[in-house]
């Protein structure tokens, strides 16, 4: 089978099409033909880990095809099923394998593409929002970075699930149009506006009960100033930095704020499966009235990768980047 792998850990360019052999499923585990994966930054962080030793994985962590071998007792997933799901990389290549219990049946109304862009960050924006996070009904959520993947899944989550008061920031008008347009209510250019400043206006003072961080460090005063007495604190990416200089640890304090860190690719496979279940039970017939879709940007071709990769790394989508197989 053709797959993407690369020749060593560096910049989009190591990114190579190989001929390898295809996986073999295991008990409990689908042998699924891939039709389309997404690019997704933990991809990114992948490519570049210099501390990665040969032979290097292949990466992604989602895929949507058609099951072709059912190595588990689960009946829903005979031959020629649609799936899409979390894997444990391996996902930009013609085949791939999945434990049953985190592979989930495709809507009717989603395309390969569509379902390819759906398990990772729904499930990540779920995860975040509602475990960590506890949103509750008519709370107000801060999602930064409200055009990515991520973003777009939670601004449609927060509004659909919980009726969420939704404050997004991102780089352009043109993003922030399109994050109002699926549900936000307000959007704050970071570039050019204090978004504390302008989350406090939009709360009466009160601050936001709950706050998606793709961002960390820059933004870590903003933060603590946007965020509401017993607020809870989700931070889910480092897009801005690790390191932070001076914290005052009284300011978490005096708020009370939850601070929790997460990383969802390392969590166990008992874990995914119970959110991929969970997600299933309560945000699938979303999908299926369309309250709730994926958002698209571009599909590439699987052997475009490198420029895919690029165009995340330039911070050009809104939405996911899809590599489709055929
Ligand atoms: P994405 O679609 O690539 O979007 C990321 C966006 O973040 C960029 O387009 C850019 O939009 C904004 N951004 C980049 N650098 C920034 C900076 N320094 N300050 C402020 N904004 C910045 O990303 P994604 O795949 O949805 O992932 C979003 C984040 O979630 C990533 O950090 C990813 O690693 C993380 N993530 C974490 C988990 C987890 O389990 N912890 C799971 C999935 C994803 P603007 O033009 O608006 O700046």
């Amino acid at each position: 089978m053709q797959a993407i792998k690369m020749e060593k850990p560096g910049s989009y360019d190591v990114l190579k099409v190989v001929d390898i052999d295809m996986p073999i499923a295991k008990t409990g585990e689908l042998l699924i033909e891939v039709k389309a994966t997404a690019v997704n930054r933990t991809d990114i962080v992948t490519r570049e880990n210099k501390n990665l030793t040969a032979p290097y994985p292949i990466l992604g962590v989602e895929i949507a095809g058609v099951v072709i071998e059912n190595h588990s007792q689960d009946q829903r997933f005979q031959p020629g099923a649609k799936v899409c799901g979390l894997v444990n990389h391996g996902g930009y290549a013609n085949y791939a394998v999945i434990p049953s219990e985190r592979a989930m049946l495709i809507p009717e109304n989603l395309d390969f593409e569509e379902a390819a862009g759906l398990p990772e960050v729904f499930l990540t924006a779920y995860q975040t929002l509602y475990w960590l996070g506890e949103l509750k009904e008519n709370e107000t959520v801060l999602i930064h970075a409200g055009a990515s993947g991520v973003g777009t899944a939670a601004i449609q989550l927060a509004k659909q699930l919980t009726n969420a008061k939704v404050i997004v920031t991102a780089g352009s008008q043109e993003k922030l149009d399109f994050c109002l347009r699926l549900g936000a209510d307000y959007g704050i250019n970071y570039r050019t506006e204090d978004f504390a400043k302008e989350v406090l206006a939009k709360t009466d003072g009160q601050g936001a009960d709950v706050i998606l961080d793709f961002v960390g460090a820059s933004y870590w005063d903003q933060n603590l100033a946007s965020i509401g007495t017993d607020g809870r604190w989700v931070l889910i990416g480092t897009l801005g930095g690790t390191m932070i200089e001076q914290i005052n640890l009284r300011d978490l304090m005096q708020k009370r704020i939850s601070l929790k860190g997460t990383l969802l690719t390392p969590r166990s496979d008992a874990y995914k499966a119970k959110l991929t279940n969970e997600f299933m039970e309560k945000v699938f017939p979303y999908f299926m009235d369309k309250k709730i879709k994926p958002i698209i940007d571009t599909v590439f071709p699987l052997t475009d990768v490198q420029h895919a990769h690029q165009y995340m790394e330039n911070n050009q989508n809104i939405g996911k980047l899809i590599l489709k197989m055929y």
